[in-house]
């Protein structure tokens, strides 16, 4: 059979790089997609293979807490397309963040985050890692001269939300970038809202970037899932301030390394090779949707803009946002998510209760529009003042933007708008 040749060439349009894999020459009898492979460990012929595959000095796979083939080829699909140094796929976003930074930071560290975060950041960050010894100081992510007082001799990383869920503001980058620079940080960034497809590290030069996979990636919301990837920027065991000496044999490898050798070995927060497969499958028309549900959102903020029930809409796409700037500068498009105020917290139940054809769903990234009160729901265990730390306020609605036809989701708006 002729081999099919690799459409994965690095000079082709991302467009193009998501929809043809790197590996299907080794895919058995000509198969378009990846073979997904349920094996939890893997045979080998004499025990000397085994010792150089466990010693490093042989790519092997051993075990599928650490590697598997589907997923392994989810991770090169995700690095070809971002054009970065490698990827580790992760359980969920919440691993994938948790994992990013245990590969950093140790009891007695010091991390520098945003302080508007998505709700399962916030609390790892003021609840779980300070239990292990880990201080975050959060800080006003558009103001990161302010931060520089907090940089001491433990400060690891400058953890930032490309885009901060559900306040839609947008941090300067490249302003980080120097700030991390000029202290040896590295710069963590959770590129969920992006997706792979919107976040280009030439444009957006943090270190790692970290997606919540559960999202976008297979599309309809079917599986949970998470990745860090390393964009290839850091020279980790360069780095003075973090601490990769003793990886100095995997060389540009060492954060992946302690990624997959260290946290997956011990936390095992390992994706499946089904949800490898669907996420996939999805990321094939990953470009498609988002250029509809972005055109779709920014149709949606100026309709809402437009009505006298809403208070203030927040989206980046949107001429007059305040994050309008740094958005068209940082990324091709503003994403699907976008949240405002009504008058209080009554108004939007009986906005949401009036909703019929978007649902009353804490997701995002769906192929379906899905709405949510945020104060009452995701940040519900939360004080007044962390609520409004990360800028959930209680009048403010989020909506995820799905691929519905547009005047469809505008009429459902519409009449629940005239509901209140
Ligand atoms: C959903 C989400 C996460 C957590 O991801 P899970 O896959 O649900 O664990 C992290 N960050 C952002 C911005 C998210 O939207």
């Amino acid at each position: 059979m002729p081999k099919p040749k690799n459409k994965q060439s690095p000079g082709r349009h991302i467009d193009t790089r998501l929809v043809h894999g790197t590996e299907r020459e080794s895919w058995p009898d000509g198969a378009t997609l990846p073979p997904v492979v349920y094996s939890s460990a893997f045979a080998y012929e004499t025990a000397g293979e085994m010792e150089e595959v466990f010693s490093g000095r042989r790519e092997g796979m051993v075990y599928s807490r650490l590697a598997n083939p589907t997923v392994g080829d989810l991770e090169k699909r995700v690095t070809q397309a971002c054009g970065a140094r490698g990827a580790v796929a992760m359980s969920s976003g919440a691993a994938a963040i948790a994992m990013s930074l245990l590969a950093l930071a140790k009891s007695g560290d010091e991390l520098i985050a945003s302080r508007l975060l998505f709700g399962g950041t916030y609390t790892l960050f003021t609840k779980t890692l300070a239990d292990l010894g880990v201080k975050v100081h959060l800080v006003d992510p558009s103001d990161p001269a302010a931060a520089e007082s907090l940089v001491g001799p433990a400060t690891r990383a400058v953890f930032l939300e490309a885009i901060a869920n559900p306040s839609m503001s947008v941090p300067d980058i490249h302003a980080w970038r120097k700030f991390c620079d000029s202290h040896g940080l590295a710069l963590v960034l959770d590129a969920t809202l992006l997706t792979p497809y919107l976040f280009n590290p030439e444009q957006v030069p943090a270190d790692v970037a970290v997606f919540s996979a559960s999202k976008y990636l297979a599309g309809a919301a079917s599986v949970i899932g998470g990745l860090v990837l390393d964009t290839g920027r850091m020279d980790w065991v360069g780095n003075r301030r973090l601490s990769f000496a003793e990886l100095r044999p995997e060389g540009e490898k060492a954060y992946l390394a302690r990624l997959r050798k260290r946290l997956l070995f011990d936390c095992g927060a390992s994706l499946s090779p089904m949800n490898a497969f669907l996420m996939m499958v999805g990321m094939e028309s990953l470009g498609l949707r988002l250029e509809r549900q972005c055109a779709t959102s920014l149709e949606i903020a100026r309709f809402l803009e437009s009505r006298p029930q809403v208070r203030q809409v927040n989206y980046p796409g949107l001429p007059g946002s305040p994050s309008y700037e740094l958005c068209r500068a940082q990324y091709a498009l503003p994403g699907s998510l976008l949240s405002f105020r009504l008058a209080d917290k009554a108004a939007c139940f009986r906005f949401l209760d009036a909703l019929e054809l978007v649902q009353r769903v804490t997701n995002l990234g769906d192929t379906r529009t899905l709405a949510l009160h945020p104060a009452s729901t995701i940040y519900a265990s939360f004080w007044k003042h962390e609520q409004e730390e990360a800028g959930v306020t209680e009048d403010l609605i989020r909506l995820s933007v799905g691929i519905e036809h547009s005047g469809d989701i505008i009429s459902d708006l519409e009449q629940a708008l005239n509901a209140i």
